[in-house]
């Protein structure tokens, strides 16, 4: 571990802090930062399997419950520093002895001068009982940086006699960035067993192990998509502002030190069913980067912090794949009422308060694609400038997108022909979203299918059409509402005005 992060931590024992949370899996590389602080002092840990364990040996010396080696440790840090370490006893921290045995020693440590015993939990989880919050202090463990990443594999290739171009090492480190040490051994092992060698190709084993490093938290979704540009009609407004932004991140590294800012997101706010999703698949395609889906529901978790902690390593792990799309799909649900009398939780203000200082002070390139449909609800500071790069409204496409849409559709199933009206269409299309022409599209190819044609005709979309409820028949008083809040706010209108 690094120094700085170890001094760190013993400039906490100094403080007096009496709990010191750490969030890590790695117990081993802990357990070493935690032995280099301590000077003369016992070191006593209790592992929730095995009971009491030799600190140094690792040697089981006694089976007992965590309220008895509690009771069994209160004296301890009366004669001598003592540090407790505690191993995975999360799920204990919500029994109100164990937090009424652990509140005593982290009193006795702040106000008695005599005593001295910090406690160190660790575990992979956070729980924080509310009795305890103004004890614990929770400590990161930050991830290595670029030139610490450069000295692991270093080392790494230095330790296995393995001949590599200096380049190759530069390239390679950076993509490392965002994992833990262990991680980058890990994929280093692989990549080395794989080949024998470790060379560039190695970049795509080691997107490919991050994206399994994404998956197995579950708390970020790899989507997996065929869509491209060419596959939105219309919205010509939010593409050539897009398409901009693709030549930044073609070129990240000449960009940045050229001096240009690593563009942060945009949010896109509209009518549903009109490319909003689309568009995030698109961007990632045009960008050449992965797309991860943030699902705010599922970092919520029943303990006090935990959701926090979930958030903030969903952040951590997008850093971690990026450069990437961040795409957070129905943005209003996730954050609705936050601040305001209208329900919004205090985890929920609280995530989001978090989720708006991580984009405030972004420095990396993950790139966020927020979707809605009705910001009516979502809090104001949300949408202020320096958040998101743009903000921009997808409307009901005009005359000239549903002809697009249509067209794009048809020639996706190979069954575009120079003979359909699409001009004539556009009449017939009045208040169609995208969804709903897609929808005639397939409905009308069924038909033909089934009648046996095998040529589209206008007279066969109309008549779909006219059988098809739109989204302006179903929802109506949805489309109105998301107009009425679109007319308060500094928007950009995502399609390019219809000339018709
Ligand atoms: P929601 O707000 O309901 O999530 P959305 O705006 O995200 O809707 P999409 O999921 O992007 O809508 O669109 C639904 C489907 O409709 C898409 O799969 C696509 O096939 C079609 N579609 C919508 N808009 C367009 C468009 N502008 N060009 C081509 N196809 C479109």
């Amino acid at each position: 571990m690094r120094s700085s992060t170890i001094n760190k931590l013993a400039s906490y024992v100094d403080a007096l802090r009496p709990i010191i949370y750490i969030n890590h899996f790695d117990f081993k590389v802990i357990d070493e930062a935690i032995a280099s602080i301590g000077s003369k002092t016992k070191y006593v840990e209790f592992n929730n399997a095995l009971g009491l364990v030799d600190f140094k040996s690792k040697s089981p010396m006694m089976e007992c419950d965590l309220e008895h080696f509690l009771r069994l440790t209160m004296d301890d840090g009366f004669e001598q520093e003592t540090f407790l370490v505690l191993k995975d006893v999360h799920q204990e921290l919500t029994n109100p002895k164990i937090i009424a045995l652990l509140k005593r020693i982290a009193e006795n440590n702040v106000y008695n001068d005599n005593f001295n015993t910090t406690i160190f939990i660790l575990s992979e989880t956070t729980v924080i009982p509310k009795e305890l919050e103004n004890y614990i202090t929770v400590f990161d463990i930050p991830l290595p940086t670029l030139s610490e990443i450069l000295t692991i594999v270093n080392d790494f290739v230095k330790d296995l006699d393995i001949e590599v171009e200096n380049d190759t090492v530069d390239e390679i480190a950076l993509s490392f960035k965002g994992l833990n040490e262990f991680q980058i051994k890990q994929i280093l092992n692989l990549a080395y067993q794989d080949g024998g060698r470790i060379d560039n190709n190695d970049k795509v084993l080691i997107l490919k192990e991050k994206e399994q490093f994404i998956k197995k938290s579950g708390m970020l979704e790899i989507i997996n998509f065929s869509e491209t540009i060419n596959d939105i009609g219309g919205l010509e407004n939010l593409k050539d502002w897009l398409q901009r932004k693709a030549k930044i991140f073609a070129n990240l590294d000449k960009a940045i030190k050229f001096g240009v800012d690593v563009p942060k997101g945009v949010m896109i706010i509209g009518m549903p069913g009109c490319g909003k999703s689309l568009t995030a698949k698109a961007t990632a395609s045009l960008f050449e980067i992965p797309l991860v889906r943030l699902d705010v529901g599922r970092l919520l978790g029943k303990y006090v912090g935990e959701s926090e902690e979930n958030m903030r390593k969903a952040l951590r792990l997008s850093e971690a794949i990026s450069p990437c799309v961040l795409w957070i799909d129905e943005i209003e649900k996730a954050f609705a009422g936050v601040g305001g009398d209208g329900g919004g939780s205090d985890v929920t203000t609280r995530l989001f308060g978090q989720f708006l200082t991580w984009m405030q002070e972004k420095d990396n390139t993950v790139f966020i694609v927020a979707t809605a449909n009705d910001i009516s609800h979502l809090p104001p500071e949300f949408l202020r400038k320096g958040r998101f790069d743009e903000l921009f409204f997808v409307n009901l496409p005009n005359g000239e997108e549903r002809r697009k849409i249509l067209d794009i559709h048809l020639k996706k199933r190979n069954k575009w022909n120079p003979e359909i009206d699409s001009i004539g269409l556009i009449k017939e299309t009045e208040g169609f979203n995208g969804a709903d022409l897609e929808s005639v599209v397939k409905d009308t190819i069924e038909s033909a299918f089934i009648d046996g044609r095998t040529l589209i005709r206008t007279e066969d979309l109309i008549k779909t059409i006219k059988e098809t409820k739109s989204i302006s028949n179903t929802l109506n008083d949805k489309i109105e509402e998301i107009e009425k809040t679109i007319k308060k706010i500094d928007i950009k209108p995502a399609s390019k005005e219809d000339k018709k």
